[in-house]
């Protein structure tokens, strides 16, 4: 257990290249990576160039401020060129969660706002011609008669807040969707999603740089003057000088910015891609062709993939290590779901780092007068990070209504510091999985 938390810190890939991931095998746009030297000034100064980074930089140089994006390792390197794919609504904590920790109102304002994120997406997937395989549908698999009873409250609750678009499947009805025994039911988001993720966070790096925002690669940020009036962002080899400064580090910002390290803990999550199926076995597999998630608290995830692999995910490591064996850790969850995948090659193995808070909702907020920061969104942030960038950047903009809503959440630090948070949350993790195993 002391070895997750020593490890705890991933460092940047020196050369900026990706993992060995199916994404970046099969990502159509490579980038040649420019490295901030010397002296910049901006409007905006963002660190990171993850959905979250991206999402805020769009949303302003569409307003016509002057961005730039210092990125550590290359565009989409973090887990938004690394994850499922599947863009399912809400934040990970639930709004049942939500509204009993923080009160009707807060549960009002969360709940007219889960659905923005996908819709962020699709604007800009749509305006800027972004090639990312974007498909409609998501779908949430009970294992139980518990699991059923949860959608069942959650599809209510969603209703209450105005959204009517899931649909509950009984056994059979999930059967046509997924084809498999595993589930008891679940229930289906057409609002939900999936795509290739480094295809899109490329795509929305190229979309911003048509907008004039400027993008530096294999920069990591060693310093950030936060407490300024005018914030500056320093590399070994350059800086910049902004008005406001916006900070998008997520769960690999490691120890850069003291004050925002007790806030989350990296957590990394594997996945693996099977060698192409063919249209007839793989549609035969998930005939809806939607993305799949069950809700377990330490669930497996899968999808197919434009050219007919299994996209599978799952499993968790606290403090953001990989698993020895990622292929070993996850083939036999896939087979447990589809057994006739039995002794399939595994074509792609990789592991990523997303950022756990405590409360599981994730966290925006300021530090110093000119400095921002939103990370957090505990596994499930394809569509948070993308709504949290268009929140900040309303509030950039002079419109704090929304940000200061979260804001204003109180959030819990990890219990243990930075030396047994880990520690303290595997154990919490063993409590869930326990949970899971007997369906408690
Ligand atoms: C394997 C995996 C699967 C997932 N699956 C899903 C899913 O299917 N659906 C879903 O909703 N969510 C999923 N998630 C979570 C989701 O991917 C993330 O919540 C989301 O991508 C976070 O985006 P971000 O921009 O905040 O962070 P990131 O994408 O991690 O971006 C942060 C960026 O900041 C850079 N950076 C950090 N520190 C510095 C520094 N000091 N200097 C310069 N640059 C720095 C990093 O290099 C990185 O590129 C998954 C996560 C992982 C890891």
């Amino acid at each position: 257990m002391l070895d997750i938390a020593s490890k705890s810190a991933r460092s940047y890939a020196g050369d900026g290249s990706y993992p060995g991931s199916y994404y970046a095998a099969s990502r159509n746009i490579i980038r040649t990576p420019k490295v901030l030297e010397g002296d910049v000034e901006a409007d905006v100064a963002v660190l990171g160039a993850g959905y979250s980074g991206l999402s805020t930089a769009i949303h302003l140089a569409e307003k016509g401020y002057k961005v730039v994006v210092v990125e550590g390792a290359g565009v989409g390197w973090g887990a938004s060129g690394r994850n499922g794919g599947q863009v399912v609504n809400g934040l990970n904590a639930s709004l049942e969660t939500i509204r009993r920790r923080y009160g009707e109102e807060a549960g009002a304002f969360v709940g007219a706002l889960v659905q923005e994120g996908g819709r962020i997406i699709r604007r800009i997937v749509g305006q800027y011609g972004i090639e990312c395989d974007l498909k409609d549908g998501n779908i949430y698999a009970a294992y139980t008669a518990a699991h059923m009873k949860d959608l069942e409250h959650k599809k209510a609750l969603w209703k209450g807040y105005g959204m009517d678009d899931h649909e509950l499947l009984d056994r059979e009805a999930i059967r046509k969707l997924v084809n498999t025994d595993a589930y008891v039911g679940g229930m289906l988001d057409r609002t939900g999603g999936h795509m290739h993720p480094l295809n899109l966070v490329l795509g929305e790096a190229a979309a911003l740089e048509t907008l004039g925002g400027v993008i530096y690669e294999q920069s990591p940020v060693t310093r950030v003057e936060h407490e300024a009036e005018r914030p500056v962002i320093h590399t070994a080899k350059g800086r910049v000088t902004a008005n406001v400064a916006v900070l998008c580090g997520n769960a690999y910002l490691g120890d850069v910015v003291p004050k925002l390290v007790s806030r989350v803990m990296p957590v990394s999550t594997q996945m693996i891609a099977t060698e192409p199926l063919g249209t007839e076995r793989a549609d035969a597999l998930i005939p809806s062709d939607m993305c799949v998630e069950d809700v377990r608290y330490i669930l497996d995830y899968f999808r197919l993939s434009a050219d007919k692999r299994m996209i599978f995910g799952g499993g968790t490591v606290y403090g953001g290590t990989d698993p020895a064996d990622v292929r070993a850790k996850l083939k036999p969850n896939l087979e447990k779901v589809f057994p006739s995948l039995k002794g399939v090659k595994i074509d792609y193995a990789w592991s990523g780092n997303f950022a756990l808070s405590f409360s599981r909702v994730p966290q925006m907020g300021k530090i110093g007068k000119n400095t921002y920061f939103a990370h957090g969104y505990s596994g499930h942030g394809v569509t948070g990070s993308h709504l949290f960038g268009k929140i900040l950047s309303e509030a950039i903009h002079g419109d704090l209504s929304r940000f200061s809503q979260f804001e204003r959440l109180p959030w819990i630090p990890f219990p243990g510091g930075r030396t047994f948070r880990a520690q303290y949350s595997t154990i919490g993790s063993w409590w869930y999985q326990f949970k899971d195993a007997f369906g408690l």
